[in-house]
Parts: structure tokens; sequence; C-alpha cells
């Protein structure tokens, strides 16, 4: 039974990382004028309301977007597709990655987006509404399957599960394995969360073995609450763009700067 709710997390400091390298990511590849498939796995509600009971119980948002929407420079993508939906939803409004892709992606650019809980599927149904993008309700793995290879050919698939199922730590380096295998020009894109436990440590381990080109970048904070043992998060990446390890390692001096002026 799925339990996780993106509501209680989206723009905190985990978030900002994948969100603000995925924005990165997708702005050096819509640079060439060629289409681009985006495939993402686990979509979420696709846009949050940062003054919604869950958001305001947890305070993830407050810790991260809230504080620190100011370490970017103001040309970022994340901003840009930050405040474009902030403009048509209201100054409280988050997007998930879905919303982001659909800001920066182009109209010709194709979008297919997995979402398996109910009510998340019905709320992304709403957030999303464009003729690029096809919504699925099934399971993402599944999903990102029988699309690869997929038509463009140039594209993105980002992972970004729950990790509810601790299977899920010992199945996605053979998913990746798999889908490389099918798709070799794929960016392939995994966000993760740091705990304490060092649950995510073999997971890496086993991804870095089989891509160890892949970009690996991570961002280390205090658990939002006592006994939370999120203490970190990290994105890897297999296929990189040009920019993006110079794009992961600004954002880690800009993280730092902010830290030590507080
Ligand atoms: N990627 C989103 C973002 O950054 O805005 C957040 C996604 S959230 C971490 C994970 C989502 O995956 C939840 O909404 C959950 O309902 C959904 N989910 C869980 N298992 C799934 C599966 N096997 N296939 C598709 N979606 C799934």
């Amino acid at each position: 039974m799925l339990s996780y709710q993106h509501a209680f997390h989206a723009g905190n400091l985990a978030d900002l990382q994948k969100h603000a390298l995925l924005a990165e990511l997708l702005s050096y590849l819509t640079k060439k004028d060629k289409p681009l498939t985006y495939i993402e796995t686990h979509a979420g509600r696709g846009l949050y309301d940062l003054t919604s009971d869950e958001a305001v119980k947890t305070g993830e948002a407050a810790q991260g977007i809230g504080a620190h929407a100011g370490i970017f420079r103001p040309d970022h993508p994340y901003l840009a597709a930050l405040e474009a939906v902030r403009r048509e939803h209201g100054p409280n409004a988050y997007p998930g990655s879905p919303l982001i892709a659909s800001k920066l992606l182009r109209p010709n650019d194709k979008i297919h987006l997995a979402e398996l809980h109910p009510q998340e599927h019905q709320a992304l149904t709403l957030a999303l509404r464009a003729p690029n993008v096809t919504l699925h309700r099934q399971d993402g793995f599944a999903l990102a399957h029988s699309l690869c290879p997929p038509e463009p050919r140039r594209g993105v698939l980002l992972v970004d599960p729950p990790y509810e199922l601790k299977q899920d730590y010992v199945e996605i380096p053979k998913f990746f394995r798999q889908i490389n295998k099918k798709w070799n020009v794929g960016v392939l894109a995994l966000w993760y969360p740091i705990l304490s436990s060092a649950a995510h440590v073999p997971m890496l381990a086993a991804l870095t073995e089989n891509f160890p080109d892949a970009l690996c970048h991570e961002i280390r904070f205090p658990p939002v609450r006592e006994k939370h043992r999120m203490i970190g998060s990290g994105m890897f990446v297999v296929n990189p763009p040009w920019g993006l390890s110079e794009a992961a390692s600004a954002l880690t001096d800009r993280l730092r700067r902010a830290k030590a002026a507080r």
C-alpha cells in the first residue's frame, strides 16, 4: 500500500538539489534544437501549496526553498520554472519535477509521467495538461521498460522513488543497467536519500561499479527534526550533459556559503 505523500516534503533541501540539477540538465539539453523525450517514473502531484497543512506541519519547505531561493543566480533555470509557476498559481505554489520539466521543455518534446497513487495521479491530471504530456497510472519502472528506447531518442529518465520498499535499493542498479542497455544515449538520473543508516551505500556502490563515469552529487544537511533519519540527498546521473558537473559544484558552493553566512 502506498502511504508516502510528497506534500509533506515538497520544497525541502532535497527537492531543491534535485530540482535545481534537473533544471540545469534540461536547460543544457534544450540548447540543441533536436526534440527530447522526458520520462519520469515517480511523478508525484506536480503542484504543491507551501501553505498546506502538510507543508506547514513539517516546516521542510521553510528550511529549503523558503530559506534558500536567494542562493541562485537570477537566470538559473530552476528559478525561471519556479517563477513561471508562481505567476500562474500564486506566491506559495511550488512545482514538482513534472511541472519544472514542462516549463523548461518545448512543445515538440515528449513528456511521459508515471504516478501510481490514485489521489496523486488525479492531482497531476489537474496540474499538468498539455498536448505533449502523457500521464500513466502505472508502475514507473514498468513504464520505463515499455517506453525505452523512446522516440525522440535524445532524452532524460528521472527516477525518484519514495524508497518505501526497501527492495528498491536492490533493484535500482539492475533497472539502470537494463535501461542503459536498451537506451545507451539516454540521460538516466536517480535521486536518493542519504540516511543515517547508510541504506543507500550498497546501491550507490553497485551503480558506481556499473557507471564509473556517472555524475554523483551529494549535499548534507541537519535532520529536519529530532530522530529524522535523512541527513542529505544525492543525484546520480548517467550520461550527464557537458556542464552539469560544474553546475553541481556551484550548487554545493552556494549552499556552503549560505550556511557559513548564518
Ligand atoms: N518526483 C516528484 C517531484 O520531485 O516533484 C516527487 C515524487 S515522490 C518522491 C514519489 C511518488 O512516487 C509518490 O507520489 C508515490 O505515490 C509515487 N509512487 C510510489 N511507487 C510508485 C511506482 N511504483 N510507480 C509510480 N509511482 C509510484
